[in-house]
């Protein structure tokens, strides 16, 4: 067998599995905001692409694979100039709170966003800057529906390498929060490498 040959082929299944869940995890919101069309009485949802309050200060739970697929994303598909501005938001990180995904008031990575960003949708008015809408106002957050995001955990959890039995069990369980940690608490030291070693090759 070639020396590797399964590591590459589970780094296959793992991102097949991946895709699965950020489709599925679409699928969800779509429904979701379609659900509260449908429904005239209700506010409507003011989320769009370039909102982005929300990523002012934010505390994101997020997968490890979550966090792997979005470094992978940033090196091989953004222009340098983003890769330098997500370099400098992660050197800044410290003294500033927002996601250092965000550049230019825009998300960089809105394609592999996670789900905590996907799945929080607000109705009425778009969120103030560094306002908490769990506390100022519960009311216009959009319940997503804890059945179909069984679908997306079970998904995940084969994307991390759990049987299907497993996966299963611990979608079924709602096990999949216990799998995050806050973006900030990640070590974003590789990302820092891997973008330097990129905007060289690009620009040699
Ligand atoms: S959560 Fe708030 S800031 Fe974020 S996209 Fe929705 S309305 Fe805009
Ligand atoms: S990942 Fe994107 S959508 Fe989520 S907080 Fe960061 S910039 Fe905002």
């Amino acid at each position: 067998m070639k020396k590797g040959g399964n590591k590459d082929n589970s780094s296959k299944i793992s991102q097949f599995w991946l895709k699965k869940a950020i489709l599925e995890a679409d699928k969800i919101t779509e429904r979701s905001v379609s659900r509260h069309k449908t429904n005239t009485e209700l506010p409507e949802i003011v989320c769009k692409r370039g909102c982005y309050a929300c990523c002012l200060n934010p505390i994101i739970p997020i997968l490890e694979i979550e966090f792997t697929a979005i470094q992978n994303f940033i090196c091989e598909s953004l222009d340098p100039d983003t890769l330098r501005r997500i370099m400098a938001n992660v050197l800044g990180m410290e003294n500033n709170p927002k996601c250092p995904f965000l550049v230019e008031k825009e998300c960089a990575v809105y394609e592999y966003r996670p789900l905590a960003c996907r799945h929080f949708l607000v109705t009425s008015q778009p969120c103030d800057k560094y306002e908490d809408v769990f506390k100022t106002r519960p009311h216009d957050l959009v319940p997503i529906n804890k059945d179909e995001c069984r679908i997306v955990a079970k998904f995940m959890f084969r994307a991390m390498g759990f049987s299907k039995q497993k996966s299963n069990m611990k979608a079924k369980r709602s096990e999949l929060m216990e799998y995050t940690s806050p973006l900030h608490e990640f070590n974003f030291r590789n990302l820092i490498v891997k973008i330097l070693k990129r905007v060289r090759a690009m620009e040699d």
